[in-house]
């Protein structure tokens, strides 16, 4: 069992039949952007299982029979207060629920000015209308639930991990525009990328914001998002292993310089990938 387990959270709750469920996080005061590591444990096989999370129901991988991990997390534009964590099975025949309470606190988010030459901030209506689509094809392929792939600890995506402007709210030639989502990494241009963990190429094209773009599907909802890339070496529906290189650093779309844009997406919304590689290794 591992360090973050140390402090049980949640009442154990007991079904008609006797079977038993309990649910523990790692932390039961996340900030925004933070990953959650969710462990079930059962007195049995729980058929079923899922993990309810901001009104979805998120599928959980099996460590050892009787116990289970999910990874969900707080999205870094979420409302703070409570929340439930929640995860639901038969047992035993009989319907099993445990749950915890959780406090989403705030966390300051610098704010960016940047100004921009007029082409890269203002489009016609034919790059809008690109833009729109290219935004809608990706939360598509967002949206595919697969069995969980992923394992702690995740692997940063390049060698010098040197994170910026996580949740940076952007002023863009004095417009507010969507908060920064994932870290940028500024890399010479050809500087080796890898993957995280375990998965499958969910995406790999060339973006009008984003240049050569590359998603990997590392089950369970959990996603890792690469930008800007001057080149990539996979193609959509490759499996792919924690540390396989998938491309380079680069400047391709929407770029000042070269570096890598890098997000996660776990089931909850997008989080800091800094504190995915914080999560202890099982
Ligand atoms: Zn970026």
């Amino acid at each position: 069992m591992c360090c973050w387990l140390a402090v049980i959270a949640g009442a154990p709750a007991l079904a008609a039949s006797g079977g038993m469920l309990s649910i523990a996080v790692s932390t039961r005061t996340p900030a925004l952007g933070d990953p959650v590591v969710v462990e079930v444990s059962a007195n049995g096989a729980v058929d079923n299982l899922v993990l309810r999370w901001k009104r979805a129901a998120w599928p959980m991988r099996e460590i050892v029979p009787g116990r289970y991990e999910g990874l969900i997390g707080v999205d870094l534009d979420d409302p703070v207060g409570p929340a439930v964590v929640a995860a639901e099975g038969l047992l035993g025949g009989a319907r099993v629920r445990a749950e915890v309470e959780v406090t989403i606190s705030p966390r300051k988010f610098a704010v960016q000015e940047l100004t921009l030459p007029k082409g890269m901030a203002e489009f016609d209506n034919a790059t809008l209308v690109r833009i729109g689509a290219e935004a809608a094809e990706l939360s598509r392929r967002f949206s595919r639930v697969t069995p969980p792939r992923w394992r702690t600890p995740f692997l940063p995506p390049v060698e010098e991990y040197r994170p910026a402007n996580f949740g940076a709210r952007r002023v863009i030639n004095g417009h507010p525009r969507m908060p920064h989502s994932a870290v940028d990494i500024t890399l010479p241009a050809g500087t080796p990328v890898r993957a995280i963990a375990d998965g499958q190429v969910a995406f790999a094209a060339e973006q009008f914001f984003g240049g050569r773009s590359v998603v990997i599907d590392h089950g369970g909802g959990v996603f890792s998002v690469h930008f800007h890339l001057k080149d990539f070496s996979v193609a959509e529906g490759q499996e792919i292993s924690r540390g396989d290189r998938i491309g380079s650093v680069g400047a391709t779309g929407r770029a000042t310089g070269p570096h890598l844009h890098f997000g996660v997406r776990v089931p909850g919304g997008r989080v800091d990938p800094t504190r995915l590689f914080a999560l202890p290794g099982r």
